[in-house]
């Protein structure tokens, strides 16, 4: 997670009215301690790299940006900034140039000229730009983190559509990640019986049970690469399968990028009746 954006990008107004002389300016320009985003407009030298890009375009952090500079879980996969310049913004940067920031004029308050959007906000930027899936996931990030008030998901309520609505009733606030947010969104639509984040005798807690039998786990990248960990993975299986479940693993290649294999790998286990 970043530092927030208004203690990074400063103006030259805030700066000499804290007492910097324009002597001093010059002289923090020259050792890189103040960078110089557009005129009247600099950052910090900790700076977060998004932050600068966001207001040397113009504008400041917002929809997938602007959550992953949050800590919150994003799916998507595209390095392009995504930059808030609310309705009355000016763009800095030249699209046609080559410039590849994604821009997002939808009107709010900042907590600053600089400030990003509320998480509300981010949540409605990201249904608009990248749609409902990704809206459910960082929708259940941020209930999980406590990113999200009640009066802030009433506000979501009153400004967004019946899709959005529908998900937010599904959003839980104890899913582990991303995946398994995504996982749960995308077997709803199967129609099966699903709970989550079952404690099950012998194996401890799984991701997602199906039926009496099937345990669907997700797999992130950094809890399970480690041989200790594998070994731990196979202990769990091994009890699971002697207390007759059957365990599939699916990791975050596959969820994203081969749904249909596991869709088709979860409807086999069921035909085969092994859910029951
Ligand atoms: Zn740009
Ligand atoms: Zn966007």
């Amino acid at each position: 997670m970043c530092v927030s954006p208004e203690l990074t990008v400063t103006t030259y107004r805030a700066l000499r009215d804290a007492g910097v002389s324009r002597t001093e300016l010059t002289a923090r320009l020259a050792t890189g301690d103040l960078t110089r985003l557009r005129r009247g407009v600099y950052a910090t030298g900790d700076a977060c790299p998004a932050v600068s890009a966001a207001a040397s375009h113009g504008g400041a952090l917002a929809c997938v940006t602007a959550a992953r500079h949050l800590g919150l879980w994003v799916l998507c996969e595209e390095t392009s900034v995504h930059v808030w310049l609310r309705a009355s913004g000016h763009r800095r940067h030249d699209p046609a140039a080559g410039c590849d920031c994604v821009e997002h004029w939808d009107e709010g308050p900042a907590v600053d000229s600089f400030g990003i959007p509320s998480v509300p906000r981010i949540l409605r930027q990201i249904l608009a730009c990248r749609g409902v899936e990704e809206f459910f996931v960082m929708l259940e990030s941020a209930l999980r983190h406590g990113s999200i008030t009640a009066e802030g998901l009433g506000w979501l309520r009153d400004h967004t559509n019946p899709a959005a609505r529908d998900a937010m009733e599904l959003a839980r606030s104890d899913a582990d990640s991303g995946l398994e947010s995504l996982l749960r969104w995308r077997l709803r639509r199967l129609g099966l019986s699903i709970r989550t984040q079952r404690q099950i005798h012998a194996v401890g807690v799984v991701d997602i049970l199906i039926g009496n039998r099937l345990l669907i786990e997700a797999d992130g990248v950094d809890n399970h690469a480690s041989a200790p960990l594998r070994h731990k993975d196979l202990v769990r299986d091994a009890n699971a399968a002697a207390w007759r479940y059957v365990t599939l693993h699916f990791d975050y290649a596959l969820i994203v990028h081969d749904w249909d294999l596991v869709e088709r790998a979860i409807l086999g286990q069921i035909l085969a009746g092994h859910h029951l």
